[in-house]
C-alpha cells in the first residue's frame, strides 16, 4: 500500500521524501477523502471514518 502511494506521487512528479520533510508533524499520509493526516483508528480515518487498511 505504501509503495502504491509513493508510486502515485512519483507519477504526479511529486517527491514523497520532499513531502515528508515538509510535513514533519506526522508520518501518516493524509486521508484521500478529508485530508486529515492522523493515525488510523482500527484501520480507518479517525475524522471521516474512511477505511484505509
Ligand atoms: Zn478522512
Amino acid at each position: 500500500m505504501r509503495d502504491d502511494w509513493r508510486d502515485a506521487l512519483l507519477r504526479e512528479g511529486v517527491d514523497p521524501d520532499a513531502l515528508g520533510a515538509a510535513s514533519s508533524t506526522s508520518e501518516e499520509p493524509p486521508c484521500p477523502a478529508c485530508g486529515t493526516a492522523a493515525p488510523l483508528v482500527e484501520g480507518a480515518c479517525s475524522d471521516c471514518g474512511l477505511q484505509l487498511e
